[in-house]
């Protein structure tokens, strides 16, 4: 090994779903929406300025700040933006947890949190979910340098109450509690009424699901105005154009169509719920999603066996080769054309097998 060599920082990094592109595949793997954002953002794309690129953007995202305050009734020096809800995660991982303590997740997560974890060299310790992949939030009444809960949970689809959430923030009001809301919008229960009790708590969101933009990288987090301001300074001490001129003003854009943004949400949930039902029918259990994806396992064929038929046929869901979830199959939801292509490999698959 070279001298230069052995200083190298080694870490296993997140690994993201694939990003296969073929013409004919249905892409199910990621939990992107399959509808196309609002129409204001394809019109407010058209109109950018080429001219404009040679500026610096704004480094407070002045306009997608504002209406982020416009339309969730928040102060703007309240909000913190940043490129997807990956990097405001990143971001709060690395100026809010800075005590010796460990911060606590659930053992069934979103993957990122232990990698961020380990980047920052925070201590962590995973709780694990009950048997029904719920948090049980005793777990969480204990000394602790943060909290992050995902709400809906991922990749289990599961929701904890509002009230359950408040209480893990009541009995932490010395850390700062993190609740991950990237899936909120297809029927969970968000935290930001919690915003006015609590300066501890941080509420993060996504442009990525419900409103259809994982290609713009917009997510932001809600708190009070000291949590935000040290988040602020933290990345302003590492990068302060984070956000692009197109995503200020496209982010913006998107905001404002509330009628298409609930449109297409219930599109999804009516498609979720449908699939439900043909999924029982098709020997899967799963628990009761409340996002834009379902947490499957067949009664008799392994998980892993189902993803490689469907692979082969380019339909792409998510597995996981993990202790407790492998023989489980994340399964976004796509459109209703794209539901019933799965839905009839499913069914062709497993009537040749019987
Ligand atoms: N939180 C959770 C629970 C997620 O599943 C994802 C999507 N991978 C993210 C955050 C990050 O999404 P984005 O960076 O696209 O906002």
């Amino acid at each position: 090994m070279k001298n230069w060599e052995a200083k190298l920082r080694e870490i296993t990094p997140y690994v993201p779903g694939e990003q296969p592109d073929f013409a004919d595949m249905v892409k199910l793997n990621t939990n992107e929406n399959p509808y196309p954002p609002a129409p204001g953002v394809a019109r407010t794309m058209a109109e950018l300025s080429a001219g404009k690129l040679s500026l610096y953007p704004n480094p407070e995202a002045k306009p997608l700040v504002e209406q982020l305050s416009k339309t969730y009734g928040i102060e703007a020096d309240r909000i913190f933006v940043g490129v997807g809800s990956d990097d405001v995660l990143g971001m709060i991982f690395l100026s809010c947890f800075c005590s010796e303590r460990p911060i606590l997740f659930p053992d069934i997560t979103y993957s990122f949190y232990d990698v961020w974890a380990d980047l920052f060299r925070i201590p962590f310790t995973r709780v694990p979910l009950d048997e029904n992949f719920r948090i049980r939030k005793e777990d969480y009444f204990v000394e602790n340098g943060g909290i992050v809960i995902a709400n809906p949970n991922a990749p289990t689809s599961v929701a904890m109450d509002l009230s359950e959430i408040e209480e893990i923030v009541r009995h932490n009001q010395d850390s700062i509690v993190v609740i991950d809301e990237a899936y909120v919008d297809f029927g969970g229960e968000s935290a930001l009424p919690l915003l006015d009790r609590y300066e501890n708590l941080l509420v993060v969101q996504t442009f990525s699901k419900s409103r259809s933009m994982a290609g713009m990288r917009i997510g932001y987090a809600f708190g009070s105005k000291r949590v935000i301001s040290a988040i602020y300074a933290v990345r302003n001490s590492y990068n302060s154009y984070t956000m692009n001129y197109p995503s200020i003003l496209c982010g913006a854009e998107a905001l404002k169509d509330e009628a298409y943004f609930a449109g297409t949400t219930k599109k999804i949930i009516a498609t979720r719920e449908r699939v439900k039902q043909e999924f029982s029918g098709l020997g899967f259990s799963f628990p009761d999603s409340k996002t834009n994806f379902l947490f499957a396992t067949h009664e008799s064929v392994p998980a892993e066996e189902i993803f490689t038929m469907l692979r082969e046929k380019h339909i792409f869901v998510r597995y996981f080769k993990k202790p407790r979830i492998d023989n489980y199959l994340r399964i976004t939801i796509g459109t209703d054309e794209q539901m019933d292509r799965l839905i009839g490999a499913l069914k062709e698959y497993l009537d040749a097998k019987n």
